[in-house]
């Protein structure tokens, strides 16, 4: 068990809750909303992919074992559109872009998850639910639909703090033949001519979208289960009905906390032409170190709408480069003090109790530079002891996990100044100054890069 204690804020009832197993078996279940592959990421929704990688993190870091699932939603009308536009077959489009999802994810130094189920491959469990649902009066059919009655599910609106009848003027409800309350939504749709479709007891058709998360966090996590993330965009109508088809077949409540993530809104007026339009991640991969884009979202609490723009960008390109270069520094000192003039636990206390209350990245990004800064004037005046030097090493190496930094400089970089240094090497030899030449040869072989002369050229490999 751990013994520090995370509490979160939960949506449905407005407080902070202690996040604990609710089994006796140290596991913390996590089922995160995933996207719905009908184009390429970009950094909106991985604000919400990194806020909750770096909680995973976080949970294991205090010491529990941590069971995250992330969906993908590859059947949806957006999809399905873009099919019919480009000419090609609904998978065609979920397939290209599942990829790009799943390749943007490892990118970003993400944890992989303990499983990313696709709707198209749970339609079976979505079937024998909805059957149940049916059973036991909180579904009904309709002409090859099967709605969810809103009216059983006395709870509705809890999430999206909203009455019922507030939530038909509010929002556009979703249209359906055969509806007998206008907030019902559908379980099944009754598929239409030249959709892809599935064979069930009520005729060919498609899940609709939120029977599918009820579907896979059934199917991996087993209700109740201890937090359900998503984007805030999604509290109505998808974690309601979630919420109200899975409470409804368990008979219970299924999740213990409801985590939302604040949206990133895109400063216009402050973005340059240059930066503006980096908000695919692929894109943004090509300028952004993955560290700098974990920075950029985790500088902002996770509840916080995040204003994107290039004032941001450049405040966590700060950041990076004050920790990078302490970091260098605190490698290389070597000329030990006597001590005692920084007190690193009570940094890293802070740091952590930031983190454990309500997962503040940004509270706890403060105190970590704090220590950063003060670090460095100790490190500058020599005053830092060896036993302080590696308790420092270890709490960056504690807030690197934390954060899912790398503080590794990009490998091209390296392979440029790699290539420049062969070319100085063959000058060298060139004027036969063989013992400069040699000497970098050797130096780079001590940096595990080993230079072998090929005729005119040489080659370069790392052992
Ligand atoms: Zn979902």
């Amino acid at each position: 068990m751990s013994g520090r204690i995370l509490r979160l804020y939960d949506t449905r009832t407005g407080k902070k809750k202690e996040v604990k197993p609710l089994r006796n078996d140290n596991i913390i279940r996590l089922y995160i909303c995933g996207p719905t592959v009908y184009d390429y990421s970009h950094i909106g929704h991985f604000k919400t992919f990194i806020t909750y990688d770096s909680l995973v993190r976080l949970l294991k870091y205090i010491g529990y074992d941590v069971i995250h699932v992330v969906n993908i939603t590859d059947i949806d009308d957006k999809i399905i559109n873009k099919a019919a536009e480009e000419g090609v077959s609904y998978r065609d489009i979920s397939e290209k872009y599942t990829d790009d999802f799943l390749e943007i994810w490892r990118r970003l130094n993400m944890m992989p998850p303990y499983a990313i189920p696709r709707a198209t491959y749970h339609i079976q469990d979505m079937i024998t639910i909805i059957n149940k649902l049916i059973e036991d009066g909180y579904a009904y059919t309709a002409d090859g639909n099967v709605y969810f009655s809103v009216s059983k599910f006395e709870k509705y609106g809890e999430i999206s703090k909203q009455k019922t009848d507030e939530l038909i003027q509010g929002y556009r409800v979703e249209e359906g033949e055969g509806k007998i309350d206008m907030l019902d939504f559908a379980l099944w749709k009754k598929s239409k001519e030249g959709e892809p479709s599935w064979e069930s007891p009520w005729g060919p058709g498609r899940p609709g979208w939120h029977i599918e998360c009820t579907a896979m966090s059934n199917r991996f996590l087993d209700p109740p289960f201890e937090i359900h993330g998503g984007g805030e965009d999604l509290k109505f109508p998808h974690h309601e009905n979630e919420r109200a088809q899975t409470n409804s077949y368990i008979g219970g409540e299924a999740v213990y906390i409801w985590m939302h993530v604040g949206i990133l809104k895109f400063a216009k007026e402050k973005m340059s032409k240059s930066l503006g339009n980096i908000i695919i991640m692929r894109d943004m991969l090509k300028k952004f170190s993955p560290d700098l884009i974990r920075l950029i979202i985790l500088s902002t609490h996770y509840r916080k709408q995040l204003e994107y723009s290039d004032d941001k960008i450049e405040e966590a390109k700060n950041i990076l480069r004050r920790i990078k270069r302490v970091y260098r520094k605190l490698m290389d000192y070597e000329e030990y003090g006597v001590g005692g003039s920084i007190d690193i636990d009570s940094y890293r206390d802070r740091f952590l109790n930031e983190l454990l209350n309500d997962f503040n990245t940004a509270s706890a990004l403060s105190s970590f530079m704090s220590f950063i800064y003060r670090l460095e004037s100790t490190i500058d005046n020599k005053k830092l002891s060896k036993s302080e030097k590696l308790n420092a090493l270890s709490f960056i190496e504690e807030f690197k996990y934390i954060y899912g930094l790398t503080l590794k400089d990009e490998l091209k970089h390296d392979d440029k100044l790699i290539g420049l240094l062969i070319n100085v090497r063959s000058e060298l030899r060139r004027r036969r100054i063989y013992e400069v030449a040699d000497m970098i040869r050797n130096m780079l072989g001590e940096m595990g890069i080993v230079l072998e002369d090929l005729g005119d050229k040489t080659i370069y490999y790392r052992i």
